[in-house]
């Protein structure tokens, strides 16, 4: 047991050491062509979750091995926040229950998939290891995949639990006026996009021809002085009807972290005064609509800025599964594969994509395809 242990901690500072090694940062990519079944109904999702959530509970589990100067060094940081690792892994794998539980409503006699009745983490956690000696070898090239997948995942994560609250992220929340879509119900999804808007006939206008072609909803997320360039360039009415039937949002005037900027508040007045101007709800058909919402550049807001959003009816609209679509090594088939390994593994939660960068526009329609009939896709006007 001892020399396993050993081998699964070795395995994931490798993983660790791929992910934050020298030179770039890797992101976690998935093969979902290794699974050899679709996820295009609520009963093949399950299933596909199912095998999902245990590979990626044997890895948070595998995780707790990791020592501080493991973490130090891979993640190349000074000083890590132990206490809100352990909270981090303990949280995951009671959503891992959960998830595992509902998924498990599916079951059917004979599925190797399923356990029976599971109503504790640590019973999750021995069916996980337990598990890993039945799937069928001819999955084994999915499970080697989905097994690296999720530990260069939880890597991603790691360093951010690592960080918080010293840096702030969408990892923990500060008070209850946060969200990032953890609390929302089982199977169901929001499109966010940050960023735009971009120049006329740029990115933002694809990315919002692709969602009415697909008859979806988001929330964009503005920066004012994005959304003040582009009424430069046409009038407050043009502009919101570009964004008919979608939502609209603040991100701030200027792509800042707040921690160390002076001017964060009148940044998110600024930019509320200009959002709400420009989008008056006119003929609601017809126009974007405004939501108080605010997403923080980066994730990073200051930990007492509580007060300061509940004044000013806004809500921290955070995320929890993050397409990586800046990241110049995640291509529109890598951020469709990676998106559909954590759809199956969170069940539930905000998607995040930035409309000045192309990939969504590419990689959305193969995850509306990918995953037909077996998730909800929340409409924006109904949060
Ligand atoms: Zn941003």
């Amino acid at each position: 047991m001892a020399i396993l242990r050993l081998l699964a901690a070795a395995w994931l500072f490798l993983s660790l050491s791929f992910a934050y090694g020298a030179g770039p940062v890797v992101v976690a990519k998935a093969d979902r062509q290794l699974w050899q079944g679709a996820v295009n109904t609520p009963d093949s999702f399950d299933k596909a979750s199912r095998a999902a959530v245990l590979v990626y509970v044997s890895s948070l589990q595998d995780s707790r091995q990791l020592t501080d100067s493991d973490m130090l060094a891979a993640f190349k940081i000074k000083s890590l926040n132990r206490a809100y690792i352990k909270q981090w892994i303990d949280q995951e794998l009671t959503l891992a229950l959960h998830n595992y539980q509902a998924a498990g409503k599916s079951c059917v006699d004979e599925d190797w998939t399923c356990a029976g009745t599971i109503t504790t983490a640590d019973d999750l956690v021995k069916q996980a290891r337990a598990w890993q000696k039945k799937i069928p070898s001819a999955l084994s090239p999915w499970q080697q995949n989905f097994t690296t997948f999720t530990r260069v995942y939880i890597a991603e994560q790691l360093r951010l639990a690592a960080l918080f609250p010293k840096v702030s992220s969408e990892i923990g929340r500060f008070n209850g006026n946060e969200w990032n879509g953890d609390s929302f119900a089982d199977r169901q999804f929001l499109l966010t996009f940050d960023d735009g808007p971009s120049n006329p006939q740029g990115n933002t206008d694809d990315v919002l021809a692709m969602l009415a072609a697909n008859n979806k909803t988001a929330v964009f997320f503005v920066l004012g002085e994005n959304l003040q360039n582009r009424l430069h360039k046409a009038n407050a009415k043009t502009i919101a009807a570009l964004y008919k039937h979608q939502c609209l949002a603040l991100h701030g005037w200027e792509h800042q972290s707040h921690a160390k900027w002076a001017n964060w508040q009148a940044s998110v007045k600024r930019t509320k005064s200009l959002v709400l101007t420009t989008f008056a709800p006119q003929d609601p058909d017809a126009t974007g609509s405004f939501l108080p919402l605010f997403r923080p550049p980066y994730g990073q807001r200051k930990s007492d800025s509580g007060d300061f959003f509940k004044a000013q009816g806004l809500q921290v609209a955070l995320w929890n599964l993050d397409s990586q679509d800046w990241n110049s090594q995640v291509d529109s088939n890598d951020m469709a594969n990676r998106l559909l390994a954590l759809m199956l593994v969170k069940r539930r939660g905000v998607l995040l994509f930035h409309d000045v960068h192309p990939k969504a526009k590419t990689a959305l329609p193969l995850i509306f395809e990918g995953l037909g009939t077996a998730v909800i896709w929340r409409d924006c006007h109904q949060l």
